[in-house]
């Protein structure tokens, strides 16, 4: 079944066009890595499925529905694709427990008992049983990541969007939250996952693409993607990372 359907997606900031017509399907369970250069859209891509920017033309359709349609509610299309970004995002001033219990508490109406015991669960989940009561500023970025992580599963989302969620941490951390987002993929998680992690994309993603110049240049399964890459693009790009 599909969990994501984009349709002829363009989005333009005042005069830039920056997607210029992307089509991509993603089934449920599916974990999709987008690679590309720097400013080449992704972060926008990413952003329009779960409508922190809106789409200029096109259609988003998110476990059967149509997030442009006027009667969805943008906060309910929000629960169902979680974002996890490079910076973490998480609130500076609320403890490891509170970050990840305020979207139950908040959005799901839950009690805080029950809250709590999620979270707790959550943060088990991810290795973090034993810094429920510190605030952020106390942990490594590795681990703020993966309170991140935990905070999104949180809502109980469809999909989960990761936009480059390693990017900003030291290499030896790095390890840490592939690891969990590997444990998530393995449970069967829809994720979408923009990522310079060539390793990571070849070890855990169903499908990798290549996005330049606002378009899909090459969509495949890992294995062909890396070992033989159709698009002159890719391959140019593929030569400088490796
Ligand atoms: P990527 O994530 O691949 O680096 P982005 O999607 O962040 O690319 O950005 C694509 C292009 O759109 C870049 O040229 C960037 O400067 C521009 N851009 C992104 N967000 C905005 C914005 N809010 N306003 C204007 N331009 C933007
Ligand atoms: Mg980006």
């Amino acid at each position: 079944m599909e969990m994501i359907k984009i349709i002829n997606l363009h989005k333009s900031y005042d005069q830039l066009e920056v997607i210029k017509g992307i089509d991509l399907e993603i089934k449920s369970g599916e974990v999709v890595c987008i690679i590309g250069p720097s400013g080449s859209g992704k972060s926008t891509v990413l952003r329009c499925i779960n409508r922190l920017e809106t789409p200029t033309s096109g259609h988003i359709i998110v476990d059967g529905k149509d997030i442009m349609a006027p009667e969805t509610d943008i906060n309910h299309v929000r629960t169902e694709a979680g974002m996890v970004f490079q910076q973490f995002n998480l609130f500076p001033h609320m403890t490891v427990l509170d970050n990840v219990t305020l979207g139950p508490i908040k959005v799901r109406n839950m009690g805080k008992t029950d809250a709590e015991e999620l979270g707790h669960s959550l943060l088990k989940k991810v290795g973090l049983a034993d810094k429920a009561k510190n605030y952020p500023e106390q942990l490594s970025g590795g681990q703020k990541q993966r309170v991140a992580i935990a905070r999104s599963l949180s809502l109980k989302p469809k999909v989960i969007l990761f936009d480059e969620p390693t990017s900003a941490l030291d290499p030896e951390l790095v390890g840490e939250v592939l690891e969990v987002m590997k444990q998530l993929a393995a449970e069967g998680m829809t994720m979408v996952v923009v990522t310079h992690e060539m390793g990571f994309a070849r070890d855990v993603a169903d499908r990798v693409i290549f996005i330049d110049q606002g378009i899909i240049q090459e969509d495949n399964c890992p294995e062909q993607f890396f070992s033989s890459p159709k698009n002159k693009r890719l391959q140019d790009f593929l030569g400088k990372v490796a």
